[in-house]
């Protein structure tokens, strides 16, 4: 986590104001709480992405139209926390690496690929985070106030201007809405457009569920000129987030919205289907070990085979984004899940992802006191300690 320490951030609205006096268009996010649908039943078998139906949204009659503008066909992720509120969250209430680690969750998982009918999208990666505080944002704010921080960032550094940046402000506690997003974009000083959006505070799944809802409109439609719902909006674009809004389901822990395709005539949330279980049985460490993340690679047994696997601790990260299951049983035979986290470091705005046991079940064990596994074929992949 990088704290932008730019005191000159509160001295440049008045040349942003003057780049972005016309009026610009900008999708609005939904109002009021997420439903959460129930899970779909698992089809059995394979190991594909599968585009789950999701009940919820307009019907079969809705048509989508391609305005024939911008659509992106990849996605640099730039999310800033912006506010003193993040630095005194309230106790039980979102952190910033709870909504770091749904956002990689969410980055990483299948979610995105129905996107895909409607553009040659690759990817989406979180590129950074940053931290921005003693410059606040006004009690009523609107997407004015978060694309000038996206175009201050931009213009002064650190975030690069990319043709696939997309920049996310997530808004902290203290600070309301009627609305629980909004997606936009600002004009940067080489005069292309770089889309912005918004996440108001939450709850947990109420941040999450916003956050995709926007992300998928940003790719989709990050000007106003590309892929809308019927009728299309010319200043408050309808978008296939919009047509799903607050129908959102658990995938993987993390809560996503379903957005519309007009594909299925439907909401959809893809999903990875598992085709095992593994259970992790030992670890193995780095030599000199880095106290935070000291694990090269895990070893186990699949579920129900039998057989024995070992993996990277990254390939171990690429699976449960896909949506397979890890567990460690503990002493007392209780099972905890094994889930990614993400730590960002003081040093830098890149995150260091890791596995680790969340203490759901068993409270005995987890990951970092398994035994050894002897040495093996992955060792080699670690030549320097
Ligand atoms: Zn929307």
């Amino acid at each position: 986590m990088e704290l932008l320490e730019n005191k000159g951030i509160a001295n440049m609205r008045h040349v942003f104001d003057r780049l972005h006096s016309k009026p610009r268009g900008r999708g609005s996010g939904p109002q009021g709480d997420p439903v959460m649908a129930r899970p779909n039943s698992t089809p059995a078998g394979g190991a594909d992405t599968v585009i789950t139906i999701v009940p919820g949204g307009p019907g079969t009659g809705t048509t989508v139209s391609d305005g024939g503008g911008r659509k992106m066909t990849s996605a640099k992720l730039y999310v800033i926390f912006w506010g003193d509120g993040w630095k005194s969250v309230p106790a039980g209430s979102p952190s910033i690496d709870d909504v770091l680690n749904d956002i990689a969750s969410i980055v990483a998982s299948p979610y995105l690929d129905g996107l895909r009918e409607y553009t040659p999208f690759t990817g989406a990666t979180l590129e950074a985070a940053y931290f921005v505080d003693g410059y606040n944002p006004p009690g009523s704010f609107t997407s004015a106030d978060t694309d000038y921080v996206a175009w201050y960032m931009m213009a002064y550094g650190p975030i690069p201007e990319e043709l696939d940046t997309i920049v996310c402000v997530m808004m902290p506690p203290g600070i309301t809405n009627s609305l629980n997003g909004e997606h936009s974009y600002s004009i940067v000083p080489n005069l292309t457009t770089v889309p912005v959006f918004w996440v108001r505070y939450r709850s947990r799944a109420g941040i999450s569920c916003a956050f995709s809802h926007e992300l998928v409109e940003t790719i989709t439609d990050p000007d106003g000129s590309g892929i809308q719902v019927d009728p299309r909006g010319i200043i408050d674009w309808n978008e296939i987030g919009d047509a799903c809004n607050n129908v959102c389901q658990s995938i993987n822990g993390v809560s996503v919205q379903a957005y519309w395709s007009a594909r299925s005539l439907a909401c959809i949330i893809p999903v990875y289907v598992p085709v095992v279980a593994r259970q992790i049985t030992c670890i193995r460490k780095h030599e000199h070990a880095d106290a935070n993340h000291p694990i090269r690679w895990v070893g186990g047994i699949d579920i129900p085979s039998g057989q024995s696997f070992q993996m990277t601790q990254t390939e171990c990260i690429a699976a449960i984004d896909r949506g397979e299951s890890f567990i460690v049983q503990g002493a007392d035979g209780r099972t905890a899940a094994v889930r990614v986290l993400v730590h960002f470091p003081p040093w830098g705005p890149q995150g260091i992802r890791y596995i680790a046991t969340v203490s759901d079940k068993s409270k005995a064990d987890n990951l970092l006191s398994l035994p050894d596994c002897p040495r093996g074929p992955l060792d080699h992949l670690f030549p320097y300690g």
